[in-house]
């Protein structure tokens, strides 16, 4: 059977989360042996978020965590809670003898269907370019020999893992068998999040290159703009209420 590929989607309230969330879905729902990880930024399960998840079509676990507002400042990691709550969620009701891989995909960004058969196959870590960082059209692992030497990044080269969140996937027994492993709020630099993860459970010479020796962009790090809501407020309201 074929591993079953954990998606871990951080997602928090507000005007577009609604069309992100279907836009994913669309995707999620092509991919065979999936299990979507939907972890809430908010204090309880939303009635959006728990009826969208009933009717996707997407096999799902739905949990929430509501990020500490001293942590919801400009320039700090985003959902450092909400990833490390779904590691904890697949510890506690994964074992030995569940074969899968996790991977983290933010509610905003952009999937080919391609780069799922391409992570499926991941023994420890695997890594590929992604689309839209590093202040470049892309960011990439350098392969040579069939092995990662290096990054071509426009941020931070000195990174030991200068990868963007959509950039890997993880064996979920590697998961299991670093149980310490979370993504840090101590210490960490913003932009560092995924370097300093990495670093807990593999090394650069052990990372397996996907999506044709890192040559292929398969998935994009879009960011959608903000609607503009500002003639809300004016009137005549409308007579019913309508979830957007
Ligand atoms: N996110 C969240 N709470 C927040 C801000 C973001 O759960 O307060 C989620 C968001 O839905 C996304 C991920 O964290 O899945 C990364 O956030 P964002 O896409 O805004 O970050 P960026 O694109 O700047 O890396
Ligand atoms: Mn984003």
């Amino acid at each position: 059977a074929l591993p079953v590929i954990y998606a871990i989607t951080p997602t928090y309230t507000r005007p577009v989360q609604k069309a992100e969330l279907t836009r994913l879905a669309h995707a999620f729902r092509q991919v065979p042996q999936f299990h979507w990880i939907v972890v809430e930024d908010s204090t309880v399960r939303t009635d959006l978020v728990s009826r969208f998840l009933a009717q996707c079509g997407v096999p799902y676990t739905h949990l929430h965590v509501f990020t500490p507002r001293r942590f919801k400042r400009a320039g700090m990691p985003r959902a450092t809670e909400q990833r490390n709550l779904a590691l904890g969620w697949l510890r506690q009701h994964r074992t030995r003898r569940d074969a899968g891989v996790v991977f983290f995909a933010d509610d905003d960004n952009t999937y080919s269907l391609e780069l799922f058969q391409e992570m499926r196959s991941t023994r420890g870590v695997s890594v590929w370019p992604v689309g839209f960082v590093g202040g470049r059209a892309y960011e990439r692992p350098i392969v040579s020999g069939g092995r990662v030497v290096g990054w071509y990044t426009g941020w931070r080269p000195d990174r030991t893992f200068a990868t963007d969140m959509a950039g890997f996937s993880v064996n979920l027994q590697v998961i299991l068998a670093n149980p310490r492993a979370q993504f840090k709020r101590r210490g960490s630099q913003p932009g560092m999040q995924e370097s300093d993860f990495l670093k807990q459970i593999t090394k650069v010479t052990e990372l397996e290159p996907k999506a044709n020796n890192c040559t292929r962009v398969l998935v994009w790090h879009t960011r959608t703009e903000k609607p503009h809501l500002g003639n809300e407020t004016k009137h005549p309201k409308d007579t019913v209420l309508i979830e957007v």
